[in-house]
């Protein structure tokens, strides 16, 4: 089911307790030479609705949330960046209109990786007024996260920034949209954890070009097997996170 396709008494008869809400939440930001900005809205979107579409009946899909927090790209330029603090109210206010609409179940589908820890704080706030409802947040890539390292063919085996990874899956939903004269290896990442703790560095001292990895080992076919692994792995996961039951104590879960 589609939000915004759908009038207000069509929402109103949906099965709360058995529906799941996917919130897809993106950014607009600079990719470096050879992507388009709206790269993380474009594959976010792509991956909610393929999901809806294989659980048509089970998800409630609302319009995906551009605005990401991504103030450590924004000495680079050409980035649309929310405020860590407006970024979470904003998710809780989304959150919010849900919960207190009945829904029971709501997952954040995250596509940037500035995102992750605003999401986290987001539900953990909802979750003191809402203990009696299930609270998700996950990024699209972490389903199918073995997949992806075992087939990424560069030494960089992880999901990073208009990398090897993002740039297949725009090949793959977007081909048009790929600067291929400009794609060029990263080259080095400067850490941004140094022994097990966290150093906050922005894109600008992270990055040679504001890109990481290997975009130039990116082709469209690994995209589409990107694309449907972690469509298929969203499935699943969706699948099981509706068998939970909606607990407010231990004795519930077990
Ligand atoms: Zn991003």
């Amino acid at each position: 089911m589609i939000f915004q396709e759908l009038t207000s008494p069509d929402i109103k008869a949906i099965d709360r307790e058995n529906t799941i809400c996917i919130i897809p939440i993106a950014a607009v930001e600079q990719h470096g030479p050879h992507m388009p900005t709206g790269t993380d809205t474009i594959l976010c979107t792509a991956v909610a609705e393929a999901l809806e579409a294989k659980l048509p009946e089970q998800t409630l899909l609302t319009p995906t949330s551009w605005l990401g927090a991504s103030a450590h790209h924004l000495r680079i330029g050409a980035t649309l960046n929310a405020d860590l603090d407006h970024y979470v109210s904003m998710l809780l206010d989304i959150g919010k209109s849900l919960l207190n609409d009945g829904f029971r179940r709501i997952f954040y589908l995250n596509g940037h990786g500035g995102n992750i820890d605003p999401m986290k704080i987001a539900v953990r706030e909802l979750q003191l007024n809402h203990v009696d409802s299930m609270l998700v947040a996950g990024s699209y890539w972490a389903v199918a996260d073995d997949f992806i390292v075992s087939t990424l063919e560069g030494d960089h085996k992880y999901v990073g920034h208009a990398c090897e990874f993002e740039t297949s899956m725009i090949m793959h939903v977007r081909p048009e949209l790929v600067r291929t004269e400009h794609i060029q290896p990263a080259g080095q990442l400067i850490d941004d954890v140094v022994n097990g703790v966290y150093v906050s560095r922005d894109m600008t001292q992270r990055t040679n070009d504001g890109f990481t990895g290997r975009p130039d080992l990116a082709t469209a076919e690994k995209g589409e097997q990107f694309f449907n692994a972690v469509v298929d792995k969203l499935v699943e996961t969706v699948s099981s996170l509706l068998t939970h039951p909606l607990g407010t104590t231990h004795q519930d879960f077990i």
